[in-house]
Formats: C-alpha cells, structure tokens, sequence
C-alpha cells in the first residue's frame, strides 16, 4: 500500500500499546513517529504480561504478527483451582469454540520484539532513549519537548500526539486528563522460577490458601510464575523439579483507574496511559493492544473523533470483570473464603460458568473490531 502523509502522527511510547498503534497505522499507509523513554523493549525475563488472547490474535492477523505469536506461544489447555492444595475445579480451554485458543502464552518481551519485526518491514523503527519531558501549546495544537539520549533538546509540534506512554503517562498528566479511581489494600508478590529441565505449561493453578493465594503461571518450557497476596509465598511453593535459578522478582500494589476521556482536541490515550487495573484475567496488555487498534483503524477513516466514546465503554468493561475477579480471589472473610470452596466445584458441571469465563480470558467481551469482517 502506499504511504499517505496527511498528518504528523507522535506516538509517546513503544510499548505493546504504542508499537502496534505505529504497525496498524503502518500497514494502512500512514506513517509515524514513534518514541520512547525506555533504552529498547522490555527485557524478556521481566515481562509483565504473559498472556496474549484470542481478541489480540485476530486483531494482529492483518498485519502478519499473530501468525509470529503462534509460533512461539504456548496454548493454555487448562485453568485448575484448588483450595488449599485440594482440587475444586477445572476449565478446560479446549471446550471454547472460536477460531484460537483463549489465552496462549508468551512473554511480553517477545510479543514486544515480534511487533518490532513487523513495523521494521515498514521502515519504522522507534527512537529509543527519547524522553517527553514538556508540553506547551493546548489539546489543539500540541507542542512537545524532547530530551535524546546525547542530551539534545528538541521541539514537535505534531498534528497528532498519542500518549501509549505508560501508567505514569506524561501526555496525560501534562494535559490535564484526570484519572480516578483507587488502589486495593493488598500487596501483590510475584517470582519467575527457572527449573534444570522442562515442566508443564498447559496450565494455569489458582491455589487458594485461605487466606490468600498462590498462583502459578507458565513463563516458558522451563521457567514458571508464581503470584501471591502472601509474602512468604515462596516457602508454599512446590517445585515441580530442581531449580536453576529465581530469575526475576517483584512486589506490586494494584490500583483501578481510568482516564474519564481518551482524547482531548488533538491528543489521544491508550494502553496503560488510559487505563490501569489489576493482572487478574491477563487484560492489560490486551486492552491497549486493542485501544491500538482501535485508533489506528479510526485515524485512517478521518473518525479518531469517535475513539474516546468508542473505547471508554470497553475499558468499563474490563475494570468491572477485573476488579470483581480481584475481589473473588482475594477474599479474606472466613465465612466468604468457605463459601467459595463450597460453590467453586460446581463450576464442572455448569457449562454456561466456564464459558463467560473463558469468553472473558479470549477478551471477547468487548466490542468486536467492526473492520474484520465475522470477527468475534
Ligand atoms: C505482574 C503483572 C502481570 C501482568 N500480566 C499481564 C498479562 O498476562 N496480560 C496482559 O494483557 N497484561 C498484563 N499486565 C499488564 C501489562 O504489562 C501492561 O498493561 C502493558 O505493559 C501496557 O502496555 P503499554 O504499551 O500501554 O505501556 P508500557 O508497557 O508501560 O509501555 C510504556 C512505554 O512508554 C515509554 N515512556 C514512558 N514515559 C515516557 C515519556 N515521558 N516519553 C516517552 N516515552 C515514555 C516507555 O519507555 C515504554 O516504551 C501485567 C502487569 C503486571 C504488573
């Protein structure tokens, strides 16, 4: 296809949100520019993200990235759930009609690398070391500063400016977008174990402990998650062979928030920039993927007007499902936690449970992207 100019497009940030916002503009013919804070991707060993759903498999189709995913990723083919060790009940991915699975597994330090791939066939390649440090000039007709790694000073004044810049967006605090919401009072643990051999990475175990919980999540053949509430979660583990090494650990508190609107005159969010709330359901990453998309598609129809009230319900969607599943799995009331328990096995014989859950975990919750026709 070829390049049409019309507009200067800045995109702060070259995340997942930010790189295939540049790759879906790319591929309709409109160029951007694309900068980031960071020195390169995200390391792979420190990949927040794991999970990548069947909704951002069928929006990265078109421009040739699902087809990069899939053949690295690992197909999930079960969620166990266990409470204090003793199972309480299974969904099996398999049962879940759609064209991919639910969820597959791959860092997000390649899911990063494999969208770079892609937007380098365009001639695009992000301008890493690249701060937004100011914004002069109002919604309308943005002015920014930009501080490169040899310390050079620079000005944009570009007709578009996005903000894919993160949780800590500096395009959205320096215009003004609000961003309410609230933070949880649990802590989160996290540690990535790498074994001396291979282990199963089919699945993914809820285990609840009552209080609290362990999660364990495959990373890759050889390395596992596992996340908790507890902070002494790593005497709980039980490792599934001889460990090599703990390569990467991390505590995190979980707030849900979102920006009130996604755009303003001539400058737009997405991904975390826009929105923030807790791993549980593996939507992050996905949601700004999608927001992306969603942008890109309506930049090149002349619509990027609609965006904000297109996505803000969507974004609803998923700080309501994740905040409700945060809620369910961090309970700590004995009576509650007991309850759980007793309804939990239930779930095996109630289809129509494991299906909104597993439609949920695929994101197809959310609007299907109207430009891909019998998209789900
Ligand atoms: C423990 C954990 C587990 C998670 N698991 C999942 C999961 O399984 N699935 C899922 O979908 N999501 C998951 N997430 C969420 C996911 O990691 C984020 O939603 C995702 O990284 C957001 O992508 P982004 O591109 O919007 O922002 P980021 O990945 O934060 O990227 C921001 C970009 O902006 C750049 N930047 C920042 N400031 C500036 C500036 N001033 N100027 C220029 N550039 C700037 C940065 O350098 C970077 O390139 C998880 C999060 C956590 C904490």
């Amino acid at each position: 296809m070829g390049e049409r100019s019309e507009k200067s497009i800045l995109i702060a940030g070259a995340g997942p949100t930010g790189l295939t916002l540049a790759l879906e503009l790319a591929r309709r013919g409109l160029k951007s520019r694309i900068v980031a804070k960071a020195a390169g991707p995200t390391p792979i060993h420190e990949s927040r993200a794991l999970g990548v759903n069947a909704r951002t498999l069928t929006l990265l189709e078109a421009s040739g990235v699902s087809a990069l995913i899939l053949a690295k990723a690992r197909r999930l083919t079960k969620f166990k759930i266990l409470a204090a060790g003793k199972p309480l009940a299974t969904v099996e991915t398999e049962s879940f009609r759609s064209r991919y699975c639910p969820i597959q597994i791959l860092a997000q330090g390649e899911t990063e690398r494999l969208l770079l791939q892609r937007l380098s066939a365009f001639g695009i390649f992000p301008e890493w070391s690249t701060e937004l440090t100011t914004v002069s000039g109002d919604v309308e007709k943005p002015v920014i500063t930009l501080q490169h790694a040899n310390g050079r000073v620079e000005t944009a004044e570009p007709d578009v400016l996005v903000g894919a810049d993160g949780a800590h967006s500096a395009v959205r605090k320096a215009f003004g977008f609000g961003f309410p919401g609230n933070a949880i009072e649990s802590r989160f643990f996290l540690a990535d174990y790498r074994y001396a051999q291979p282990v199963d990475t089919g699945f993914i175990e809820l285990n609840f402990l009552n209080p609290g919980v362990l999660g364990r999540l495959p990373v890759n053949e050889d390395t596992l998650r596992y996340l908790s509430t507890d902070a002494d979660f790593e005497t709980r583990i039980e490792h599934p062979a001889m460990v090599l090494e703990r390569t990467w650990s991390s505590e995190f508190r979980i707030s849900f928030r979102h920006v009130e609107t996604m755009s303003r005159g001539h400058v737009f969010l997405a991904g975390d920039a826009a929105h923030v709330h807790s791993p549980a359901g593996a939507r992050g990453m996905n949601l700004g993927i999608e927001d992306a998309c969603w942008l890109a598609f309506l930049i090149s129809e002349g619509r990027e007007q609609e965006y904000s009230s297109l996505r803000i319900p969507a974004v609803k969607t998923v700080l309501k499902d994740t905040r409700r599943n945060t809620a369910f799995i961090t309970l700590k009331n004995p009576v509650l936690t007991g309850l759980r328990s007793r309804l939990l096995p239930l779930v095996d014989h109630l289809p129509s449970v494991s299906t909104a859950f597993l439609r949920n975990a695929a994101g197809q919750d959310t609007p299907p992207p109207p430009w891909i026709p019998g998209a789900q």
